[in-house]
């Protein structure tokens, strides 16, 4: 791979709703850091990554668009979805209303993006949740949907699935990368 800045230029959009963790994500994937509390008037808006697929021999360029502040009214320009390869979907796992609400978020992204794009869907802020049969402690919240249930709906709809923590740093690279090999896959068979 000597000699090649990356091979791929792939643009990611984060969508959910508000407060479920998506600057988060965004400046955990790009900065290896957390911030507890973010200005969300300052929302990060982009962010670039290249990750490499060593089993594809490929170095990927991500350029990932957040939703910062646009929750609110809904109405996304159509610039924000155009060319989109992949969408990382994300509720949070102690709040069953993001993740109620993570329906019409695809609705909006299946009326806007194209019809090939990539989809994960990550439920985040597992860093919070309280294990099974423990008591509560200070900091730590009850989860609100399970892994089965979320992991049921994704294999309905067709998206790929990941819990993870902006927090923590699980599972976010992975995400991304999850989702990366799925697009390459359809590059590959001219999806
Ligand atoms: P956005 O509105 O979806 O972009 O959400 P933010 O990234 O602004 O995060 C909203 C709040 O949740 C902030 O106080 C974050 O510090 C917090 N947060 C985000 N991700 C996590 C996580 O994985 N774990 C925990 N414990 N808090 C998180």
């Amino acid at each position: 791979m000597a000699g090649v800045a990356w091979h791929y230029v792939l643009k990611f959009i984060i969508t959910g709703d508000a407060a479920v963790g998506k600057s988060s994500l965004l400046v955990r994937l790009t900065d290896q850091r957390f911030l507890a509390n973010p200005d969300p008037t300052l929302g990060v808006e982009f962010g670039s990554k290249l990750i490499t697929i060593p089993e594809e021999n490929k170095v990927v360029k991500l350029q990932c668009w957040d939703t910062a502040g646009t929750e609110s009214f809904r109405s996304i320009t159509r610039s924000y979805y155009r060319g989109a390869a992949g969408c990382l979907l994300v509720y949070d796992v102690t709040s069953r209303q993001s993740f109620v609400d993570a329906r019409s978020w695809l609705t909006d992204v299946r009326e806007h993006a194209d019809p090939h794009l990539t989809c994960i869907l990550v439920g985040n802020k597992i860093d919070l949740c309280i294990e099974d049969g423990a008591h509560s402690a200070p900091g730590k919240r009850r989860r609100e949907v399970s892994t089965d249930e979320a992991e049921l709906w994704a294999k309905q709809e067709g998206l790929l699935f990941v819990e993870a923590s902006a927090k923590s740093g699980q599972n976010v690279e992975a995400a991304f990368e999850q989702a990366t090999r799925d697009i390459l896959d359809k590059i590959r068979r001219g999806v």
